[in-house]
């Protein structure tokens, strides 16, 4: 199938008030203006280099999502135009973003990364450490961030009672904070949980924000 149908097929499966993030890593410019002009308009990467690379030559009504672990010093590439970083996992990081927006007199969006899964390799911060973070004198003294949301991403596994468990207490947790933190720079909107294998479950448990890659463009090598 084409890009066009599966981005069609994924959109039928989406339930309302959910959103699609077309992952695009590693896939040409070329794959991407297929998906635009399928209507398509917020696209993920995760290299800031490559990011940068392919904003540039693409339309500039794209919305750029940052999916991936993202290092401070990568921050200038992307800090001019991206819609949303859903990948940050501690405040030196915020630190480095905030400062970037201001530099380019903006106010870049953010998600914090929970972690979530049963496996070591994956990044993000506990809960009690996004509590710790969102309540510091430091996160808010910063004036060009905010966080708009969390994101999550369960254990890869066949599992599914598992991966459910997961999202189901990053959505008891991120209720949670909505009630005890709402001020300038923290509107907690967006969960951001799902890929290709367990988009279904996640929108079980509540997504809003889904990250969808090889199941529109195909695997990556
Ligand atoms: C690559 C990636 C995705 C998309 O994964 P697929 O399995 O191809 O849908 C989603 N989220 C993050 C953080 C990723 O790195």
């Amino acid at each position: 199938m084409s890009i066009a149908e599966n981005l069609q097929k994924i959109k039928e499966s989406l339930q309302d008030g959910v959103e699609l993030v077309a992952v695009s890593k590693t896939k040409p410019s070329s794959d991407i203006e297929e998906a635009y002009a399928a209507g398509q308009r917020i696209f993920g990467e995760n290299r800031p280099q490559e990011m940068k690379s392919k904003a540039e030559e693409l339309p500039k009504d794209i919305e750029w999502h940052m999916i991936g672990h993202l290092q401070s010093k990568k921050t200038k590439y992307i800090a001019p135009f991206v819609s949303l970083i859903h990948s940050v996992d501690k405040l030196s990081l915020l630190e480095e973003i905030n400062k970037r927006a201001a530099q380019n007199d903006r106010i870049i969006n953010v998600l914090l990364q929970v972690y979530i899964a049963k496996e070591e390799s994956k990044y993000g911060m506990d809960e009690e450490e996004v509590i710790e973070l969102l309540s510091s004198e430091e996160f808010n003294a910063l004036k060009n961030i905010k966080v708009t949301g969390l994101m999550g991403m369960a254990t890869n596994t066949d599992n599914e009672a598992t991966i459910q468990n997961e999202f189901k207490g990053l959505k008891v947790f991120f209720e949670e904070l909505q009630g005890k933190f709402s001020n300038d720079l923290v509107d907690l909107k967006i969960l951001s949980t799902g890929m290709s294998g367990d988009y279904k479950i996640a929108m079980k448990e509540g997504t809003n924000l889904v990250r969808i890659g090889s199941s529109i463009f195909g695997s990556r090598g």
